[in-house]
């Protein structure tokens, strides 16, 4: 699939949550939880390494207390079970929470467009979002913080 090189990456870095981590955690010392399935395809650009790492990370946090699940997803607003989404792999406090149908129509979009265009455009209350400008054709988000030896990398030191 073509990459998109005009994509505004600092755009959609700037416009993903921000968390806050709610207490002291030191990774290098924490039990992280295993992976039981199989490698995951890139997104964004990020292996499956990276992917898998966040998402250790994530559940890790969640389950000592030191990120809060918001009660509502963050595409469509309803209140339920939600998870992490990533887009930066690099930096968990980044990840808007999606219940699992808004997550699954993001994931296919490059596949679905349709069904993406619609949910994003219902969701979509006049301003700018992370979402709203998401892209419908793959993007390399891990090599243009990489290049940029940006803040966000390497993994930042989150506490
Ligand atoms: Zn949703």
């Amino acid at each position: 699939m073509s990459k998109v090189d005009d994509f505004d990456y600092e755009k959609l870095l700037s416009l993903l949550p921000r968390h806050k981590i709610l207490k002291p955690v030191d990774l290098s010392r924490a039990n992280l939880p295993v992976w039981r399935w199989p490698p995951l395809k890139s997104y964004n650009g990020f292996t499956s390494d990276e992917r898998i790492r966040n998402w250790k990370i994530g559940i890790y946090l969640l389950n000592i207390g030191a990120i809060k699940k918001p009660a509502h997803c963050d595409i469509c607003k309803k209140v339920g079970s939600v998870g992490f989404h990533s887009e930066n792999y690099y930096d968990i406090r980044m990840d808007p929470f999606l219940c699992k149908s808004c997550h699954t129509i993001l994931h296919l979009r490059f596949q679905f467009p349709e069904s993406w265009k619609k949910l994003a455009q219902m969701s979509i209350i006049g301003k700018e979002t992370w979402f709203s400008i998401l892209s419908l054709q793959e993007i390399d988000l891990a090599k243009f913080i990489r290049q940029n030896k940006s803040k966000y990398y390497p993994y930042p030191k989150i506490i």
